[in-house]
């Protein structure tokens, strides 16, 4: 059975502004399902609406079997951590972390053994009664899922957690909320605009834009096989190379080249990533290469090929210099969209 299943829910706000067109899914039980794209796309809405927060103007929500639309947000079984944590200045982690359970009736002692068990956990048991002013903005974060996991919810809602941490405490916490997240097994929403967190800590990830959910998919499907060319764009950095092709009786061509095969007719637009291309002195394409960018693990080439932008990755080992360069595709790499509407192409 799915823990939470939306059923043509759809969102209009009082001024008529429509931010989430109906839109159906299922997210299973102790899965990990994070919700990405632009600012503006609906996704906080969308979150919000699940946690309560925000009526639902169409459709029905269902948490475990439950249509929960008109259930209270302190009634669903769930526990929200905010971008901003949400922690209470004039009180202690401790408190901080046990607030919640207080006014649930729950005893002291049972408390105080719950708060133990999540600051172990969370590494912050040297911080018991600090304030939250007395804390880095990574223990802050972590308090903030403390409060969270003492509540032992059946679900997990995260709004954009680690947007005010640094990008080395990013990615040191994206890793610990997913090992906590499948220690605890508590199935889990997570709204994020950034693709690396989407890739990186999502069992199944949701693409929105606009409203729309353009695709959702293993982060593995979303960076391979993008259903739009929204997605190809928004997933992965640097970004899909999307370049001018045409479809002649059965062939993709790129310049006089074929690339792939396809029964479309007519113009499309080739979507290659940066390591579809290969370093080939035998390789019909020539890009002109004229910027080599040195990463350490990996080089990024940027040029033109037939006068168009490409980024193209290559290993270290491999050297490459400004001019012009041989390359081939991986055709079966290549993804064909609509040059119309932007829709995926069978190829
Ligand atoms: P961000 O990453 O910037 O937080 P988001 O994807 O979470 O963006 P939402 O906050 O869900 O986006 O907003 C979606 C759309 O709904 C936006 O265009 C926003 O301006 C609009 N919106 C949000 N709240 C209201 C409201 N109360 N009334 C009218 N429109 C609203």
């Amino acid at each position: 059975m799915a823990q939470v299943q939306l059923n043509n829910i759809g969102k209009t706000y009082p001024n008529g502004f429509e931010a989430l067109h109906p839109t159906t899914f299922e997210i299973a039980e102790g899965e990990f399902c994070v919700l990405v794209g632009p600012s503006g796309c609906g996704k906080s809405t969308l979150l919000r609406m699940v946690a309560g927060l925000e009526d639902i103007t169409a459709g029905e929500l269902q948490i475990a079997g439950r249509v929960v639309n008109h259930i209270d947000p302190a009634d669903r079984d769930i526990a929200m951590v905010f971008q901003n944590y949400a922690l209470y200045p004039h009180m202690t982690v401790r408190k901080n972390i046990g607030y919640g359970l207080k006014n649930r009736g729950i005893s002291k002692d049972e408390i105080a053994r719950k708060v133990d068990e999540a600051t172990a956990m969370l590494n912050l048991g040297d911080y018991l009664d600090r304030k939250p002013s007395q804390l880095s903005g990574g223990q802050r974060q972590r308090v903030a899922m403390g409060r969270a996991i003492v509540r032992d919810p059946a679900l997990f809602l995260f709004d954009e957690p680690l947007s005010n941490l640094d990008a080395k405490l990013r990615n040191q916490m994206r890793i610990e909320i997913k090992a906590l997240q499948r220690r605890l097994g508590v199935t889990s929403i997570y709204v994020t605009h950034d693709q690396v967190e989407a890739m990186t800590m999502a069992d199944r990830i949701i693409v929105m834009n606009a409203g729309r959910i353009e695709q959702i998919g293993t982060p593995a499907e979303v960076y391979h096989n993008p259903a739009s060319i929204f997605v190809a764009s928004f997933m992965g950095a640097p970004p899909m190379n999307l370049l001018s092709a045409s479809a002649v009786d059965g062939a993709v061509k790129l310049g006089d080249q074929t690339i792939c095969q396809t029964q479309h007719q007519g113009p499309v637009t080739a979507g290659i990533r940066p390591e579809a291309f290969v370093l080939d002195a035998t390789g019909p394409f020539i890009m002109d290469v004229q910027i080599v960018e040195e990463l350490g693990a990996h080089r990024l080439l940027h040029g033109t090929l037939n006068d168009e932008n490409v980024t193209v990755h290559i290993d270290n080992e491999v050297t490459a210099v400004a001019g012009p360069q041989r390359l081939s595709v991986r055709p079966e790499a290549v993804c064909l969209f609509n040059v119309m509407d932007g829709q995926r192409l069978s190829c």
